[in-house]
């Protein structure tokens, strides 16, 4: 019998991906949030949610008795443990059975089974699953753990046995480093999972990560679901993810399904399962493929699966999870077409990809064509206005995209990340479209090494050059001030920048910083309405108008659209090139500027009163100059915004005047 109640023990992007099958399936679903959390989005879709307090994971999501008491007090009758947190926790697991719940996944004892990479790989090399070759003994003695590795040659791996998510592994190329290296291993090991042991691998050659998504039920029944890649990595984890791996024979790919499905026999799987594979391409040509370790849970990239398979993986585990037998056998599964997903995380790619924390000012994903629904698909844990905390993963939301070729897909991709909008902290997004644009992405030319390789187009990349990012800032800022004035009920005849230019030809200055440079736009307004916009030594004639997406631009015999989000002076531009940030530096004072021009008898900036053109009583003729002022280094004349009659001077020649100070008052 299917569930009508479950409890999803996990937050962010899994916990919603979770949520919203229940919900196609009927199931009520019950929440669990930490103090943090208690406004999440996750919570908000789900039917219930039951505070666990605490902040940090250790508090909160880890909380297991909580979890299980929540769980029993909701009258939910199954736990779904998504990734991460709980999900692989032999005791969770055990205690939900002692609860009367079912846990969504595999037997506690396969989660001990494959808990372990030291242990796991002893019970593989039984099953004749083929390993690395390497050391994966109980004795963790400094001197044979040395000897091993020269046994085994270098370059070695060290990893933590009971590691995940890439931590403690530490690469060792020569003899002579690795004291060192495996003391920094254990130290990490001991902080990360309590348990010091080790193991030592052959770092293979060319090494690319294939895994191979299994799916086990209650009635002994076994498929494997193809082949992922997730071979661009950084800092041994994941960032690209795709199905079905380029290049791979087909003899190759069934074989390395095969052995996945001896793997999860061996260990008595149930329920979704991920089995990594680590496969050398040597310099002489071929493919050798080893067991890594087994993941005994929902994959974070298993999406790309869903794609190209048509399935719901989550719907899946609920059925296997209820005592039903797989939905499909082997022969009834199909794939069509490539998938790619992308992970959106909130870091800093060009800072060795810090982790970053702050709130999500603006959060624009890719819209989902009506035409292809299944072309783009967007999981994300987050909302706008959301934050993304210190406590918690840094991954934001994750883009996948699917098409009959990889070509297809690498394009839409690209055109996803182009329309990914977010202000407010730095993310990978820009950095991800580097990654897809590369020659060895683009090419299928894949291992674990393409980020370095690629370093020198993937860091520090700057695609929107000054002239655009000019164009788009001072674009956006007339267009600001044009439906500003529109939307003020009063209308002053002089708040219309476009009456004045009685001079036949004026200026307006930006000052703006880009890059850490000091930088100059000069917008020219011509007699027939026409704007050039001359930065550094260029002047291009400047078009725009307003698009429901953007500004229409048109500088420099290029037409194009742009978005451009302020944050104070920041401003960030999104082009179909790339975005970049460029800041008009003194906004305020800029804005006063322009209300001088336009009317408001304000001193545009600090500065020193040179003269008066006109006295009390005198009348005056829109654009005559009033006065003169001087400040850093240059006279300013500030000229009459309509017709009238001049009421009163507030300032004497020669005084100082203060930034935005009225200097004389005009009757129209
Ligand atoms: P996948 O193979 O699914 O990409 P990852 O290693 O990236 O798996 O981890 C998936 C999620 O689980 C991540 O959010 C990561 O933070 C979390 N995770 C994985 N292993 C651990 C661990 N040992 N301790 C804490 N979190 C982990
Ligand atoms: P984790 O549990 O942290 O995910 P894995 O054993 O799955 O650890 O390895 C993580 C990554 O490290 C792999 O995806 C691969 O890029 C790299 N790696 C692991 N083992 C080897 C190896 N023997 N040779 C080369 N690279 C490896
Ligand atoms: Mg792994």
């Amino acid at each position: 019998m299917m569930f009508k109640k479950i409890l999803i023990a996990n937050r962010g992007e899994i916990a919603c991906r979770v949520a919203a099958t229940a919900r196609r399936l009927g199931i009520r679903t019950v929440a669990v949030y930490s103090e943090v959390d208690a406004g999440a989005k996750h919570v908000a879709l789900c039917d219930e949610a039951v505070a666990i307090g605490g902040q940090a994971a250790a508090e909160s999501y880890l909380r297991w008795e909580r979890i299980i008491e929540a769980a029993c007090a909701s009258g939910a009758q199954a736990i779904h443990p998504g990734y991460g947190f709980l999900s692989e926790n032999e005791a969770f697991a055990s205690a939900c059975a002692q609860a009367g719940l079912v846990f969504v996944g595999p037997p506690a004892t396969a989660i001990r089974a494959m808990g372990l990479k030291a242990e796991s790989k002893r019970l593989m090399a039984l099953a004749n699953v083929p390993l690395v070759p390497g050391y994966h003994g109980d004795d963790q003695d400094p001197h044979l753990l040395l000897h091993e590795a020269n046994r085994i040659g270098y370059p070695v791996l060290i990893k933590a046995s009971a590691g995940g998510g890439g931590k403690g592994m530490r690469v060792v190329q020569r003899q002579e480093e690795f004291a060192q290296a495996l003391a920094s291993c254990q130290r990490e090991a001991q902080s990360s999972f309590a348990d010091a042991a080790v193991l030592i691998e052959k770092y293979v050659q060319r090494p690319r990560h294939i895994e191979i998504q299994v799916f086990g039920d209650s009635l002994g029944n076994f498929v494997y679901l193809f082949e992922r890649d997730c071979s661009v990595q950084r800092r041994h984890q994941k960032v690209l993810e795709e199905a079905p791996a380029p290049g791979l024979s087909e003899e190759l790919r069934q074989q390395i399904g095969l052995t996945a499905l001896e793997a999860a026999r061996a260990v008595g799987y149930v329920g979704a399962g991920t089995v990594e594979f680590i496969v050398e391409q040597p310099d002489e040509g071929g493919m050798r493929f080893y067991f890594m370790e087994m993941n005994t849970r929902l994959q974070v990239e298993h999406p790309v699966t869903e794609a190209i398979t048509g399935l719901d993986l989550v719907e899946w585990q609920l059925r296997v999870a209820a005592g039903e037998p797989l939905p499909l056998k082997q022969d009834q599964l199909k794939r069509h077409g490539h998938a790619i997903e992308a992970r959106i995380c909130a870091e800093n790619p060009d800072k060795q990809f810090l982790p970053a924390t702050g709130t999500l000012r603006t959060y624009e994903l890719p819209a989902i064509s009506e035409f292809s629904p299944s072309a783009l698909r967007v999981d994300s844990g987050v909302r706008q206005g959301d934050a993304i905390s210190p406590f918690y993963d840094s991954m934001v939301a994750k883009l996948i995209v699917h098409a009959d070729t990889r070509e297809q897909a690498l394009a839409r991709l690209d055109a996803a990340l182009a329309a990914t909008r977010i202000v407010g902290l730095p993310t990978n997004v820009q950095f991800l479209r580097h990654v897809v644009q590369s020659q060895s992405f683009a090419q299928a030319n894949l291992d674990t090494a393409l980020i370095t390789r690629e370093a020198t187009v993937l860091f520090e990349q700057e695609r929107v050059g000054l002239n655009l990012a000019a164009a788009a800032v001072v674009a956006h800022t007339l267009l600001a001030e044009q439906s500003m004035q529109k939307n003020q009920a009063w209308n002053e005849p002089w708040a219309q920048r476009d009456g004045w230019r009685m001079f036949g030809q004026a200026h307006r200055h930006f000052d703006l910083e880009f890059h850490g440079q000091r930088q100059t736009a000069l917008l020219h307004y011509g007699h027939d309405g026409a704007l050039d916009l001359q930065v550094g030594s260029s002047t291009s004639a400047l078009h725009f108008s307003a698009r429901a997406d953007g500004i229409a631009l048109d500088f420099a015999d290029h037409r194009l659209c742009v978005q451009v989000i302020c944050q104070g002076e920041l401003a960030h531009v999104f082009t179909p090139q790339g975005a970049t940030q460029i800041t008009l530096l003194d906004a305020l004072s800029h804005a006063g500027e322009a209300l001088v021009e336009t009317g408001n008898l304000a001193a545009p900036m600090p500065g020193k009163l040179v003269t008066f053109h006109v006295r009390p009583g005198d009348t005056v003729r829109q654009g005559q100059v009033l006065a003169v002022m001087e400040a850093m280094k240059m006279e300013h004349t500030i000229s009459a915004p309509a017709d009238g009659e001049v009421a009163e001077l507030l300032y004497a020649p020669g005084d100082q005047v203060p930034e935005g100070a009225m200097l004389l008052t005009l009757k129209t």
